[in-house]
């Protein structure tokens, strides 16, 4: 069921989000060679409690970390762990955080250092085709309207697109409906409505689409080891388009 957010809920989803932004903010300035992720999750652990949030990620369907953490050629679910950062590696934070009930959820991928100019290529253009998805989010479109710009956008710089996994509604769980795939056909799928909360999140490979999961049960890595990259935010449908809750 897709819910439509009152005001009440929509202001503690602006604080949900806010809390996830200052977190991604807070974090990013520890993104260096030689720190394990273990750290970067005990940070972000200790700042979302800090700021009387719950981090949303923990235990939900048993993850075994706070925030999920994937570098290189994972795509998501990565485990925090005593690995040390690299120089010229890239690392994707995906946090959430719950506020008085409601969820923020975003997702950033960052460099570590200098990176080869083949990752740089990929963060410029997975962060731009989540802007041209969110070009698609007012009230009248749809779903597809959404997919179809990001795979567009992905395609047109020989991006692969993650299918297996898709963004999704966000309320008071941190996944709900309706599913926001990274693909679609314009003027299909669930109409946009004013209220309504989701989360928009391309996943896009250097390489394949192909993805497979590691004997860890949770971390999803590309099936040709090339790089990927992920970046989300969290949106409400205003009147007239969209505001980002997790705004950084
Ligand atoms: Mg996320
Ligand atoms: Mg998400």
């Amino acid at each position: 069921m897709i819910t439509i957010k009152t005001e009440e809920e929509i202001k503690l989803m602006r604080k949900a989000g806010e809390i996830v932004g200052l977190t991604h903010h807070y974090l990013e300035n520890y993104i260096k060679p030689g720190i394990t992720t273990k750290k970067l999750n005990d940070l972000a652990r200790k700042f979302i409690l800090d700021h009387d949030a719950t981090p949303s990620f923990e235990g939900l369907y048993g993850f075994p970390g706070t925030i999920c953490i994937s570098i290189n050629e994972e795509v998501v679910h990565g485990i925090p762990s005593k690995r040390k950062l690299k120089e010229g590696d890239i690392i994707t934070l995906d946090i959430g955080a719950c506020y008085k009930g409601y969820h923020g959820d975003s997702a950033w991928t960052y460099k570590v250092g200098k990176v080869s100019s083949d990752k740089e290529y990929l963060l410029e253009h997975t962060e731009k085709a989540l802007y041209e998805g969110l070009k698609a989010v007012k009230p009248g479109n749809r779903i597809g309207d959404i997919g179809y710009n990001v795979s567009a956008y992905a395609s047109k710089h020989n991006l692969g697109v993650v299918r297996e996994l898709v963004g999704h509604g966000v309320g008071s769980s941190v996944h709900e409906d309706p599913d926001v795939p990274n693909y679609g056909r314009q003027h299909t799928g669930p109409l946009l409505e004013e209220g309504m909360v989701i989360a928009i999140e391309p996943m896009l490979n250097l390489g394949t689409s192909e993805i497979y999961m590691l004997n860890d049960d949770w971390t999803i890595v590309t099936a040709d080891n090339k790089p990927s990259a992920h970046f989300e935010h969290t949106v409400l449908v205003t009147k007239h388009g969209y505001e980002i809750l997790t705004k950084r």
